[in-house]
């Protein structure tokens, strides 16, 4: 726990000549106002403003003068920038003209809904890991979806790139006070994965917004382009932001019980129980653009079914094997465009609302999905995830409490935004129609 005397110890210590002031607008992007150390005391003083009616999804036109109010926990070096001139920065919340928490903060959103589980007793602990691909940019600097693992291949490079700058990116994020847990080449060309250490959610929500900040910055040093983009090419895997979830009190994890079935308490299968329940209105938050449905497709280790399993991968929700202090569920279905906050947000709201009334999970389904056919007894009672973007939004509209886990000022402003975004979708006429039917028809 930092206070302003720990933080201004440190803007001297690492001679800090710029402080930038971090937040995620409801779309899940970060962004920030850099300021001169020299006014970190107006900064402190929560007297930093921002025009909310410039950010999507923020606020109208009739209260827009906003202010920042950092967290000082949230202190970290931005250990890219140039040394002499540190750049630091620090994760703020989002504060009404009036000076009161603004309801269309997606980072205050969270802490209502941990404020939630807490006045129940729960702490909820969670770890992301984060799948992105790398890929070259053409002579102009634009991304392209060409990876430069193949080009390596074909010329023998001695260097990799790709693998030099995932290891430069996990010591940042080291310097930055992550626990990288794994970094590892992922299933396709071009594509890669780095793990965090579980944290409390709101810690790991900040973790995951800076690790795409930190991700990209260094891809882009390495002179390739980080993308979380859910399916950026059609035919290979696409990228996940798998979720491992578990409820503590204290420093126990209340999700094992060393004698129950399979080692998982009740409270864990109630809590899967809400995830279940909840799963097709969730999917909306947690993958929130047009391409996100093209990764929940059968065939690359993304999910489809509405299922449990403590094997398959292919499922909604994974137990890994892991059990005792490590134990927890893997949310599978969320992708790196989804808002952390907001994410996090639903999923605890879910899993509280399977607790609160007890909610039965299905049976766990321990099969392989893809040797069964439609008659299958057991798949076909199991439900599937939405299909698109418009059906997700529409099962979001129809659950309450999920549109509670994000309050009214974001839901709302949330569903409108992603309307637009799909009926603008939804009028190109894609190259696949003109190949299928321009000749045809
Ligand atoms: N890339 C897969 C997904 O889309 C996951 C692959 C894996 O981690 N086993 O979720
Ligand atoms: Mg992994
Ligand atoms: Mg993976
Ligand atoms: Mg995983």
């Amino acid at each position: 726990m930092y206070d302003r005397q720990d933080i201004i110890e440190m803007l001297h210590e690492y001679n800090v000549k710029f402080i930038r002031l971090q937040f995620t607008d409801i779309l899940g992007i970060p962004k920030n106002i850099a300021i001169p150390v020299s006014q970190f005391h107006r900064a402190v003083a929560g007297d930093i403003m921002l025009d909310g009616s410039s950010i999507r999804g923020l606020t109208g036109i009739e209260d827009s003068d906003m202010y920042l109010k950092p967290d000082l926990n949230t202190f970290t070096i931005l250990p890219w920038r140039p040394k002499n001139g540190q750049v630091a920065k620090l994760i703020c919340d989002i504060y009404t003209s009036n000076h009161e928490p603004f309801a269309g903060c997606p980072r205050i959103n969270l802490k209502r809904i941990i404020k939630e589980a807490k006045a129940l007793g729960y702490t909820m602990n969670a770890g992301a890991e984060a799948e992105f691909f790398l890929f070259l940019t053409d002579e102009k600097g634009k991304p392209t979806t060409i990876t430069h693992d193949k080009a390596g291949y074909f010329d023998m490079s001695p260097i990799d790139l790709g693998e030099d700058a995932r290891r430069a990116m996990v010591l940042a994020l080291e310097q930055m006070g992550f626990e990288v847990e794994a970094a590892h080449h992922e299933v396709a060309e071009g594509q890669h994965e780095i793990s965090f250490r579980y944290s409390n959610a709101l810690d790991m929500a900040d973790k995951i917004i800076t690790s795409r900040i930190v991700i990209k910055a260094i891809a882009q040093s390495y002179g390739l382009h980080a993308t979380f983009m859910p399916k950026p090419i059609r035919g290979i895997d696409g990228s996940g932001m798998h979720t491992h979830q578990s409820l503590f009190q204290g420093d126990e994890n209340i999700f094992w019980e060393a004698d129950a079935p399979m080692e998982l308490s009740e409270t864990a299968l109630y809590y899967i129980g809400g995830l279940v329940k909840h799963a097709k209105a969730i999917t909306a938050v947690t993958n929130p653009t047009v391409n996100s449905y093209k990764r929940l497709v059968p065939g690359y280790d993304a999910p489809v079914y509405i299922a449990w399993s403590t094997k398959n991968r292919n499922a909604f929700i994974r137990i890994p094997a892991k059990r005792g202090i490590s134990t927890r569920l893997e949310m599978r279905s969320p992708d790196a465009t989804c808002n952390p906050y907001l994410a996090l947000s639903v999923m605890l709201k879910a899993g509280l609302d399977g607790i609160i009334n007890k909610i039965e999970p299905p049976a766990p389904f321990n099969r392989k999905f893809e040797l069964l056919n439609t008659v299958d007894a057991q798949l076909s009672t199991i439900d599937v995830l939405p299909t698109s973007l418009a059906e997700a939004i529409q099962f979001l509209e129809d659950d309450q409490l999920i549109q509670q886990a994000l309050g009214t000022h974001i839901a709302e402003h949330f569903i409108k935004l992603k309307k637009e975004e799909w009926n603008q979708y939804r009028m190109i006429v894609h190259q696949w129609e003109t190949d299928q039917y321009l000749g045809r028809y």
